[in-house]
């Protein structure tokens, strides 16, 4: 793959390098040399660098080693590409000046849902929460609302809980993709979601938000303000690296030695 990057065979490098999971595309970025990835950027999409993107779990210097490598414009085509909370955490590394710039030139569209997840506070339900879930209605047929999901899936983080919202758009009811499947295509909605839906503040501590999704073992938690207006959700992925965060936390507290890397306030 390397020796396709070096001899400049754009075709062939691709064919191996999409083949990756994300994954393990985005452990190759790093290890690259600055020019190997700037080829990188000429020879992918700033969708398919937007996976890799998806995909780092890396420090704020090297964001902005990384982001610096690459046309602006191309960051910001990248960065609406990605899921709006990872954009958000990779723009709270970058100085606001910068930050402005990018979302400048992004359409508009990816632009709006960003900048509303910039301002939540860290370590809240609101800074690890997306915007991309699925919404539908309660008077809506089983059959409508498939179509919604068919519509939406390559958007949505996870299509596996669709949201139930009325007219102002506040949290109803909830319905999972197995009991959307497993109805009538005529039912509707009111009659088959569940209206106790379990729900997270966007103010909330994320241990909190932790707690809950593994005491009721969900894979997704819908995201509320104080009018039960729905806001985003989180998933169960944002919330392993919450958990892993906190148990190193805790466990350089136990161990008495400095916490270098998590600056997590108690
Ligand atoms: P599976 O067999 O894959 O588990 P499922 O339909 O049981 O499919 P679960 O994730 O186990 O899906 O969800 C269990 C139940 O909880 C479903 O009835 C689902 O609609 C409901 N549910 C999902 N999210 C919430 C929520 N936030 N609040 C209340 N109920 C929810
Ligand atoms: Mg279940």
């Amino acid at each position: 793959m390397l020796q396709a990057l070096y001899d400049e065979k754009m075709e062939e490098f691709r064919r191996q390098f999409l083949k990756l999971h994300p994954y393990e595309r985005a452990k190759f970025y790093v290890e690259q040399s600055p020019e190997v990835r700037k080829r990188m950027y000429e020879y992918l999409s700033p969708a398919e660098m937007a996976e890799i993107f998806d995909h780092l779990d890396i420090e704020e210097d090297e964001y902005k080693i990384y982001l610096s490598e690459m046309d602006p414009l191309f960051v910001a085509q990248m960065l609406a590409h990605m899921y709006a909370d990872n954009a958000a955490d990779v723009l709270n590394e970058l100085d606001k000046k910068e930050v402005a710039n990018y979302l400048t030139i992004m359409d508009d569209e990816a632009a709006k849902d960003i900048q509303g997840l910039l301002h939540y506070k860290e370590y809240t339900a609101g800074s690890i929460m997306t915007t991309e879930y699925i919404a539908i209605h309660a008077n809506q047929t089983v059959r409508s609302a498939m179509q919604i999901l068919k519509k939406e899936a390559a958007q949505a983080e996870t299509i596996y809980y669709l949201y139930v919202v009325n007219e102002q758009r506040q949290l109803v009811g909830v319905l999972s993709l197995r009991e959307l499947l497993t109805s009538d295509d005529d039912e509707m909605i009111v009659d088959i979601m569940n209206d106790r839906v379990v729900s997270v503040f966007v103010d909330e501590d994320q241990e909190d938000v932790a707690r809950k999704m593994q005491n009721y073992n969900f894979l997704a938690l819908p995201v509320v303000d104080a009018n039960n207006h729905l806001l985003g959700i989180i998933t169960v992925d944002d919330i392993v690296d919450v958990i892993s965060e906190e148990a190193t936390d805790d466990y350089s507290k136990l161990a008495g030695v400095p916490d270098v890397d998590i600056q997590h306030n108690p």
